[in-house]
């Protein structure tokens, strides 16, 4: 059920409303809009008597939800979801397409500076790492933990770059959430129930990777158990689908980024790192992301990939990511978008600082 407010609807018959709910046993979700304030409900099992909301003042119509999810529905909010990060003018799911950028571990302090350097000065906005890595053998290396996400605050404040990595249980999304930006739930997560539902009551925006065979509605309602425990500043990520094809490690799956806008207010980015597996396959993928509208790239970059100690076959180079950055900027220019500005006008000031700091 939800109920759209009038446009000219004050702020105190919204809140009557969501009281109402609650004094009916349910959770209210205002979600402001640019034209009017809807109000999702959720907890109730089945139908739900209208009547009484409908009656309120301040109230448009009360519409019964038929799809199974809710809160991320164009129904509740028409309008494209834009999630904004404090002190900073980078947001994802505006006019401007954003760009994630990274080793796929953090590895050491100087190897996660050294990247996150030169993505800066190419015009990323955040920095991606993981210090915490589901990795498919117990005997891979498994993340540094803590000690990763603190090097990863230190590139924060030394290039200015946004963090985001991945938490992959209700342990480290503790800490993920005090050290990051943002907070990525990964593939092998996507339909780990309990961790979505912290990361929904976390106070930092998540980042939803598709599962490795989800179906879009299925990923749909992963990002509505974030939702629905209230935290509304999700952002969805295509990262490919297991397939009978071999000749990428996974079959980047781009028409679900048209089928997914058309159905959700929620941004999606794309991953053509994990989508392909394939270095040379990562720059022509990233081209098509833009050009199909995705809000954002996020892509796996390292300076040394043939030591990488996890995911180099598909890491791409700096000087591979700042040609990366210059095509995406023309193809987005096609769409009316553009890049969202550098997080760093002063990258070259930050290089001399660094110098001293990191041993080359
Ligand atoms: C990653 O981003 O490094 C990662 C593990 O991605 P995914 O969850 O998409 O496999
Ligand atoms: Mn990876």
């Amino acid at each position: 059920m939800l109920v759209v407010m009038q446009s000219h609807a004050t702020e105190e018959q919204v809140r009557e409303v969501c009281r109402k709910i609650e004094a009916l046993g349910l959770r209210p979700h205002p979600i402001p809009g640019a034209q009017r304030t809807a109000i999702g409900i959720t907890g109730n099992q089945g139908a739900l008597e209208a009547g009484s909301l409908e009656e309120m003042p301040g109230v448009g119509e009360v519409i019964r939800v038929s799809k199974p999810y809710k809160l991320v529905s164009r129904d509740l909010k028409p309008d494209n979801t834009v999630v904004r990060f404090p002190n900073s003018h980078v947001s994802i799911g505006g006019k401007d397409v954003v760009v994630m950028a990274g080793p796929c571990s953090i590895e050491s302090r100087e190897q996660a500076l050294t990247v996150a350097e030169q993505v800066a000065a190419a015009g990323a906005h955040f920095l991606r790492g993981g210090a915490y890595k589901p990795r498919t053998s117990p005997y891979s290396f498994q993340g540094l933990g803590e000690e990763g996400l603190k090097i990863m605050a230190e590139a924060r404040e030394r290039f200015g770059l946004l963090i985001v990595t991945e938490a992959v249980d209700n342990e480290s999304l503790d800490l993920v959430e005090e050290y990051a930006d943002m907070i990525q739930i990964g593939a092998r997560n996507m339909q780990n129930f309990s961790l979505l539902k912290r990361a929904g009551r976390a106070r930092k925006p998540v980042l939803l990777k598709r599962g490795m065979s989800a179906t879009l509605e299925e990923f749909l309602m992963a990002a509505e158990y974030v939702m629905s425990e209230g935290n509304y500043n999700v952002v969805l990520c295509e990262r490919g689908v297991r397939t009978f094809a071999d000749h990428t490690r996974n079959t980047l799956d781009l028409s679900l980024i048209p089928a997914v806008q058309r159905l959700s207010h929620l941004p999606i980015l794309v991953d053509p790192s994990h989508g392909t597996g394939k270095r040379n396959k990562v720059l022509p993928m990233a081209r098509a992301a833009v050009a199909v509208g995705a809000d954002g790239l996020i892509v796996e970059v390292h300076h040394d990939p043939d030591h990488a100690l996890s995911d180099g076959p598909q890491s791409i180079v700096p000087e591979q990511f700042a040609v990366l950055m210059s095509e995406i900027a023309q193809i987005a220019a096609v769409l009316h978008r553009g890049v969202i500005a550098p997080v760093h006008s002063s990258t070259a000031i930050a290089r001399e600082t660094l110098r001293p700091a990191v041993a080359r």
